[in-house]
């Protein structure tokens, strides 16, 4: 390792609102959680910080649960415990599906939501599952003596290139589903990299349908992508593409083409190019779109 651990501060708070005043302070400490993202930094010697407030002891961050409105999933959810979950995987089984595609285990059993979402890469995979999901977050903060939250809906999140709608001296405290995203809602998710584990998505995407029964036509959709932007994003044209028609081949065409058309304007880097990127997320639309309406596309319908 090459940056001076000797060298580092860190808080270990035992309580939510003593976290949020060490956050309220002008010599303010960097959040540490699952250290995944953090400790690549610091192993090459840019670390972020001096001081580090290690969230590892609250409780208040943990915890999946059903609420009135759905489903709280606490900041310091690991993705091996969103795998393991019960109620995760009976009510939002695509949460589990795309845990188990993070990293390695090693990785899965430390790498956070909250550390995921604090991050905010273009390229993280809960994004694209969470816009999905229509999910939002619950963020706290110190105001005098007081803990004050707020929520603020995910696709009002990502502002920027690995930047976000929380204040520095706020703390993302839980991912909140609503119930309205979690009934009669079914979900797909599909990530593109080098390999299977270990990899970096090149594109990653995740569709939600709402499917009417009689006469069989798609009611809504939600459709989100990675590592086409510099932030993850929601392709509302191709959902709009999708709205009230039947789940045919056709209609997956005709949304894949609203969404290079206007949705995604991929860039070449150092993980693909643009061309490529292009192609593959039109292709896994389509794809997706047939697992869940019940078609094969490519086929006439
Ligand atoms: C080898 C390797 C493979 C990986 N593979 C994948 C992959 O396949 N898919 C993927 O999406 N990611 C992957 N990652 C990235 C990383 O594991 C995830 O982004 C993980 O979820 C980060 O969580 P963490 O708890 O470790 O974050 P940390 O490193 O602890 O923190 C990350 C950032 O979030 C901030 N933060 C953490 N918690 C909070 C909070 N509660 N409130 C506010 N800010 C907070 C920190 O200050 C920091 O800026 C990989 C990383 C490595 C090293």
């Amino acid at each position: 390792m090459r940056g001076d651990l000797a060298a580092l501060e860190v808080l270990r708070p035992r309580r939510l609102a003593e976290a949020l005043a060490a956050l309220a302070d002008s010599d303010r400490p960097c959040p540490i959680a699952g250290g995944t993202d953090l400790y690549v930094a610091l192993n090459e010697g840019r670390a972020p910080a001096r001081r580090f407030l290690d969230l590892s002891r609250l409780d208040e961050l943990t915890g999946l649960e059903t609420t009135p409105s759905g489903l709280r999933l606490g900041a310091r959810t690991t993705y091996t415990e969103l795998r393991a979950s019960r109620l995760v995987r009976r009510r939002a089984p695509v949460l589990a599906e795309m845990a188990a595609s993070v990293g390695a285990i090693a990785i899965q059993n430390r790498g956070t939501l909250g550390g995921s979402l604090g991050n905010a890469s273009p390229a993280s995979d809960p994004a694209p599952v969470l816009l999905a999901l229509d999910a939002a977050v619950e963020l706290a903060a110190r105001d005098g003596r007081r803990v004050v939250r707020r929520r603020v809906p995910l696709d009002r999140f990502f502002i920027g290139y690995r930047e976000t709608a929380a204040r520095p001296d706020e703390l993302i405290v839980a991912v909140l589903l609503p119930s309205s995203a979690l009934e009669g809602w079914r979900y797909a998710y599909r990530k593109v990299g080098t390999r299977r584990a270990q990899a970096i998505s090149k594109v990653v995407a995740a569709v939600g349908l709402e499917l009417g029964a009689r006469p069989r036509r798609i009611a809504a959709a939600r459709i989100a992508y990675g590592s086409m932007a510099p932030t993850p994003v929601r392709a509302r044209a191709a959902e709009a593409a999708l709205a009230g028609r039947a789940p045919t081949s056709a209609a997956g065409r005709a949304a894949a083409r609203a969404l290079l058309a206007e949705d995604l304007h991929p860039i070449d880097d150092l993980r693909s190019s643009a061309d490529y990127r292009a192609l593959v997320a039109g292709r896994l639309l389509e794809s997706l779109l047939g697992a869940l309406g019940g078609f094969r596309p490519g086929l006439d319908d």
